[in-house]
Formats: C-alpha cells, structure tokens, sequence
C-alpha cells in the first residue's frame, strides 16, 4: 500500500512544490489548504494526472476542531497518514510594537499551534503502527531572529524547539521528527520584497540566488524516504549558506 501524506497549506508556494514531488514519488497527498479554493483546485487535477489518490482538505491549521476532523476525513479517503508536513505558515513585516494582540495570536496560532495540532492528531495512529515521519517547516529566521518579523521569528523558533522534544518522545514509537530551515524562497510570501531588497539579499547569499520552492521540496522528498531512516531531531537547512 502506498503512503499517504497530509501536507499543510499546499494551495500555493512551497507547499504546492512538496505535494507534486511527494506525489510523483508514489505518495497518496492529501492538499491541505485555507483560502485559495481555485489555486488547491488546480493542484489537485495536476496531481490526478500523477496520482489518483489524493484530495483536497479545507481547514484552518489553527482550530484544532477542524484538524481532527480533516484528519479523519483524510484517513477515510486514503487511508492512515504515515508523513506530514507542517507547512502552512503566514507572516507580517513590522515592528514589534506595533503588532495587535489579535494579530500576534493568529501568528502564533497558525505558523506553530497549527503544527502542533497536526500532530496530536495524527500521532496516535502512527504511534499504533510504530512508523511515521513529521517535517515541520521552520525558517532561518527562527534561527537567528529578524528585526521587523519578531513574533514570526519566534513562532519559527518554537517550531525548532517543538521538533526537538517531540522526535526525543516519539523516537521509541518509530517516528521521526525533523525540520527544515528555509532561507529566502521565491513565493508569494516575498511578494512585498521590492527588486532592489530582493538584489541586496541576494548579495548577502554564497549560491548567489534565492531559493525556489522546488529546493525545499526536493529536501523534504529525501527526509521523508527510507535513506533518511537514521535521522530524527534534526534541522535542515535549506538556505544557499546565507547563515550557516
Ligand atoms: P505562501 O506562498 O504564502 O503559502 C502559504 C500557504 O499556507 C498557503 O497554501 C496558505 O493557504 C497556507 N495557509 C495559511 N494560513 C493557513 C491556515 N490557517 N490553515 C491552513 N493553511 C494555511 O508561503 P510559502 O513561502 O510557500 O511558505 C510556506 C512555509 O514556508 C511557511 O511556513 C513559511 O513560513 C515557510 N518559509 C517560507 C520562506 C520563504 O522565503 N518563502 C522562508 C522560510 C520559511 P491558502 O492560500 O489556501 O490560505
């Protein structure tokens, strides 16, 4: 039977880039999405033409309701999910001080409660077959922190130090746990970034480009295969050396 794989926020970017690779390697995906219907849509008769099993799941990674039940939905469809992908993620450029409550909560909510949510619910069943592998994908900013992204950074962070602890948990169950670290990636999430800020970070990384969301894909494609069946508790990353 093939595995199957809920990957999060895969209506666009980075996301869509990890569910066609995942699925033209034989995975069942599931194309986990919040607001993009049509972009998730498109996705989805693109991956049929590769791979019949798969579908799309509309829920807000935050509520934890609306997980459990995608969850369910998605084990009834494909069957039992043996990877996922915590990528859904958002961000805002400003300072610190000036972020509402509101908005430092969905930040929060989404880039790392999301992740975790996830998690709890698709857990118990890989912890019942003793398999799984989770991929949460930070960012290099939750490594080293950003001036004007504080609360993203954090959020990103979190995600490191919740893969940390969870692969030393569920080690013993067979699971793996791992991240991976982004740089700059060509998305719409970079949409804001004018060409001359675009051209100054380019100048700041060795492989002298930014990254492409085919590069984190082809990372997660390998985390996820049986030649990384030794690592767990590990954060890759994906940056062309802009911090090493
Ligand atoms: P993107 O193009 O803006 O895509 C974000 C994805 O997340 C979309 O599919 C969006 O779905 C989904 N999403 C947002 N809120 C959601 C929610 N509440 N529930 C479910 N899905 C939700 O961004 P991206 O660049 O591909 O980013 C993907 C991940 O990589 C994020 O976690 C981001 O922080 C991380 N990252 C990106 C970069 C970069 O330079 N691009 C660098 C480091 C890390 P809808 O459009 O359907 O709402």
């Amino acid at each position: 039977m093939s595995k199957v794989a809920l990957i999060t926020g895969a209506s666009k970017g980075i996301g869509h880039s990890i569910a066609l690779e995942l699925a033209k390697s034989g995975i069942s995906v599931a194309i986990n999405y919040y607001s993009s219907d049509e972009k998730a849509k498109e996705l989805l008769w693109q991956i049929r033409k590769i791979n019949q099993y798969t579908n799309i799941y509309k829920a807000d990674v935050s509520n934890e309701a609306e997980v459990s039940d995608m969850v369910h939905k998605i084990e009834s469809d494909l069957g039992k999910i043996n990877i996922a992908v915590n990528n859904a993620g958002i961000s805002q450029i400003g300072l610190f001080t000036d972020m509402t409550s509101n908005e430092r909560d969905r930040m929060i909510g989404v880039n790392l409660i999301g992740a975790m949510n996830v998690c709890k619910a698709v857990l118990p069943n890989m912890i019942h077959n003793k398999k799984g592998s989770i991929i949460n994908i930070s960012s290099m900013w939750g490594e080293v922190g950003a001036s004007c992204e504080v609360v993203y950074s954090a959020s990103k962070a979190g995600l490191i130090g919740f893969t940390k602890a969870l692969a030393k948990e569920v080690g013993p169950s067979g699971i793996r746990v791992n991240c991976i670290s982004p740089g700059v990636i060509d998305t719409d999430m970079n949409s804001e970034l004018s060409e001359a800020e675009m051209n100054e970070l380019i100048n700041e990384i060795p492989l002298n480009r930014i990254g492409i969301p085919d590069d984190i894909a082809k990372a997660v494609k390998f985390i996820v295969s049986d030649n990384a069946s030794y690592i767990t508790g590990q954060i890759l990353s994906v940056n062309g050396g802009i911090i090493i």
